[in-house]
């Protein structure tokens, strides 16, 4: 987390650096949903503090490839290493992995019956063991962070989607995870509420987080992408650096698809 925030920061806040300069690497990953081969020989390296932006078409596989990051979906082939752990069928390093790798989905996904608190020191609480004094000061940073501490105790149905969103963000952060990965986040929102929920990211990436983000917010992969990934049909049909991707996409699909989108 960055220097200006270390005055406020929580004692019990966990340390957040990855261990290995490679945050995710990927070599030959395919998966199938029964028959249908859904990712195809994916290769990828996500350095550590790096942000890739993903986008491409809908069905294409973006959700998928993400997910098996954290486990969520299993691979058939190939290898996936987080931060220096293969993901295996091995259920303690699952566990380890899944406590490193932060996840916002496109619905924010928060408990309707606990306050905006409560949903952000439930996990720390009952999968971290952490005090719930500590948990709550944890809680009410991160709230700040995402500026809206003075939701605490209200209900999720009380807040805009926006502030949904960022509610779910800094529940993720009270994790402290390592990496960061985005479904689609803002795709849910409507429009006056998605800057929030970018400038949300933003900082985070300002911040050196490692994030992962499907997203079609071309705006913001211009302004924060290390690198653009263009997925169709379960491969990795480009990647290159935001302004080489969007002057000058290589391959027809992609032009094709800059052209819908932008
Ligand atoms: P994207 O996120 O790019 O829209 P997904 O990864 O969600 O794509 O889906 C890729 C393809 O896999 C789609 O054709 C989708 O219908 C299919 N798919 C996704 N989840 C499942 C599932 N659990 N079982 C079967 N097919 C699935
Ligand atoms: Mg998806």
């Amino acid at each position: 987390m960055a220097e200006t925030n270390t005055a406020s920061r929580p004692a019990a806040l966990k340390q957040t650096s990855l261990n290995t300069p490679t945050a995710v690497e990927m070599v030959g990953v395919n998966k199938w949903y029964g028959e249908f081969h859904v990712l195809r020989d994916i290769n990828l390296k996500v350095e550590r503090g790096e942000k890739l932006v993903i986008c491409g078409p809908s069905g294409s596989g973006k959700s998928t490839m993400i997910r098996c990051i954290n486990r969520l979906e299993e691979h058939q082939k190939g290898t996936i290493i987080v931060d220096g752990t293969e993901l295996t069928n091995d259920l303690k390093k699952i566990d380890e992995i899944r406590r490193d790798v932060g996840m916002v989905f496109q619905h924010f996904n928060l408990f309707p019956h606990l306050t905006i608190l409560e949903n952000l020191t439930l996990a720390p609480i009952w999968v971290r063991k952490m005090p719930k004094k500590d948990a709550e000061e944890i809680g009410m940073h991160y709230l700040k962070r995402v500026k809206i501490p003075e939701q605490a105790a209200k209900y999720p149905g009380q807040l805009s989607g926006g502030q949904q969103q960022r509610v779910a963000i800094a529940r993720s952060l009270c994790m402290s995870p390592k990496i960061m990965l985005f479904d689609e986040p803002t795709s849910a929102l409507d429009p006056e509420m998605v800057k929030e929920v970018l400038d949300t990211m933003v900082s985070l990436a300002d911040e050196g987080m490692t994030m992962l983000c499907v997203t079609h917010e071309m705006g913001f992969a211009r302004q924060v992408a290390d690198r653009v990934i263009f997925m169709d049909a379960g491969q990795i049909v480009e990647m290159n650096e935001p302004n080489a991707f969007f002057k000058n996409p290589q391959h027809e699909r992609t032009k094709l698809f800059l052209s819908q989108i932008l």
